[in-house]
């Protein structure tokens, strides 16, 4: 049977293109993408790329004020935000540019619209025409939800943040994972007044215990009004603001109010119910260890697989897709001690196992320490930075790093390579310390703090 392609791709972000482009590039196959929005997807115009930049953005006014401890006479003027705004959308529409070049250089054709599967090998585009392929891949992404509440509409998400026509003078961030710790951090460095809500006992779950109470601990510090256990019961407009009913009782009115409560699958009204591709409990496309759905000629990468919704592992997943497929080298997404970081003011980076995790698998020693960085310290701030190890008493195997720190995002990336190597504490122990740094730490923790 002949088709029109050797593969079509449904998604144009960092998972899809990279798929689309290696296929083509590298094995010569004939390929199409399709994408309804913008190409890039939601790392490079809503998400990791914007966010990482108006992190720097959200720095510079404590560096002025650190500045003049350290001998310079300056004083912080004022941020404008429709300069930077300006500023950020002209970059975003490059990076567009340059996604959009990379599929054409690599002879990818593209369609700027929306696709849904009509067979296992047939796709239909907004415009009614229709295109055949030996292999289908989804790589549609996630999109942020709002929980059902009264007057949740009135909310924003991170979709919506870097496009406001001014930043609010106040906003209530709800939610209490990366995205709503990292956007709490930004406005607050920005000036905004944040107060962030979150249901649960401690921010960050799921993250090293150790680390998130630093995190909190440090955001509270810099002057966030962060009060946990606490969630939104119902919201309405007052006047130019948003009235808030908290469940402690609490009734307050903010200029804005985002949700940061979570991200769903793209994956409704493409057609995988009559195909039988199989959806989780989330709405997840259910994939195998090689991406496959159930129906052989459909694969799917990326956030809508939620695996681990990280850019780099869609990206992974991607290449791997294309050596299996198109490569006759089948290989599994090894999702094993994957590196990350959180961009919070301090960062988080992290890779491998949390105390508590490692400590129900097996018996552990803590090396830890928690200390004022010099930079900071000399500049008169009270902040504190902590390098974290979990070591397996039977093998000595560094089982998790967290590292809590400005630049620990740098850090764990470093970390990360001997970790996965499998590196042991006597490992880090015979690596000379890099000095005067804050990760020298890292390799100079003699004893254990604890056992569990
Ligand atoms: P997360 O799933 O990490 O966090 C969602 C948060 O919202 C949790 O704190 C959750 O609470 C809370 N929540 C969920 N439902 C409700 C509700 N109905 N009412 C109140 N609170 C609620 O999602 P994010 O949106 O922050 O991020 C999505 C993913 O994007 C991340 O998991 C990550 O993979 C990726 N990401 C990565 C970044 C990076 O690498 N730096 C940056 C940003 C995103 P609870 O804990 O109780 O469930």
């Amino acid at each position: 049977m002949s088709f029109d392609y050797d593969l079509f791709v449904i998604g144009g972000g960092s998972g899809g293109v990279r798929a689309a482009r290696v296929a083509a590039g590298e094995t010569g196959a004939k390929v199409a993408l399709a994408e309804e929005d913008r190409y890039g997807g939601t790392c490079v115009i809503r998400g990791c790329v914007p966010k990482k930049l108006m992190v720097f953005a959200s720095e510079y006014a404590d560096m002025v004020e650190d500045a003049k401890s350290y001998g310079w006479s300056i004083a912080p003027g004022k941020f404008d935000w429709t300069a930077f705004r300006g500023k950020l959308e002209a970059e975003l529409d490059r990076l567009e540019g340059v996604y959009r070049n990379l599929l054409k250089n690599a002879g990818v054709e593209s369609f700027d619209q929306r696709a849904r599967l009509v067979d296992p090998h047939t796709v239909e585009l907004a415009d009614g025409s229709r295109k055949t392929a030996r292999h289908i891949l989804l790589a549609t992404g996630g999109r942020p939800v709002k929980p059902d509440m009264p007057g949740a509409e009135l909310g924003i998400t991170s979709n919506d943040i870097f496009h406001l026509p001014e930043l609010p003078k106040s906003i209530l961030i709800v939610g209490g994972g990366y995205i709503a710790c990292e956007f709490a951090g930004i406005l607050n460095g920005l000036g905004v007044a944040v107060t962030q809500f979150y249901r649960g006992a401690q921010i960050l779950r799921g993250f090293d215990g150790e680390a998130r109470g630093l995190v909190s601990e440090e955001m509270c510090q810099r002057g966030i009004d962060l009060h946990l256990g606490t969630n939104i019961l119902e919201m309405a407009r007052d006047g130019d603001g948003i009235r808030v009913k908290a469940t402690n009782g609490t009734e307050r009115v903010f200029d804005q109010v985002m949700f940061a409560t979570g991200r769903a699958a793209n994956a409704d009204d493409i057609g995988l119910e009559a195909l039988g591709v199989a959806r989780g409990r989330k709405g997840e496309v259910v994939v195998d260890e090689y991406s496959q759905t159930g129906v052989p000629s459909i694969h799917a990468i990326g956030d809508v697989t939620d695996r681990v919704n990280l850019t780099p592992v869609a990206i992974r997943e991607g290449m791997a897709f294309v050596e299996t497929v198109f490569k006759g080298n089948p290989t599994p997404v090894d999702h094993a001690l994957i590196p990350t970081a959180i961009f919070t003011q301090p960062e988080m980076g992290t890779v491998g196992l949390s105390e508590e995790d490692a400590a129900e698998q097996e018996p552990i020693e803590v090396y830890a320490t928690s200390f004022k960085p010099m930079q900071q310290s000399f500049a008169g701030r009270s902040d504190r930075v902590l390098m974290k190890l979990v070591v397996s008493k039977a093998t000595r195997k560094v089982l998790g790093c967290h590292i809590v720190a400005p630049g620990a995002g740098e850090m764990i990336q470093l970390a990360g390579v001997a970790v996965k190597m499998g590196a042991t504490k006597e490992d880090f122990d015979r690596t000379v310390a890099v000095h005067p740094t804050m990760s020298e730490e890292i390799v100079t923790m003699k004893a254990p703090v604890r056992s569990a």
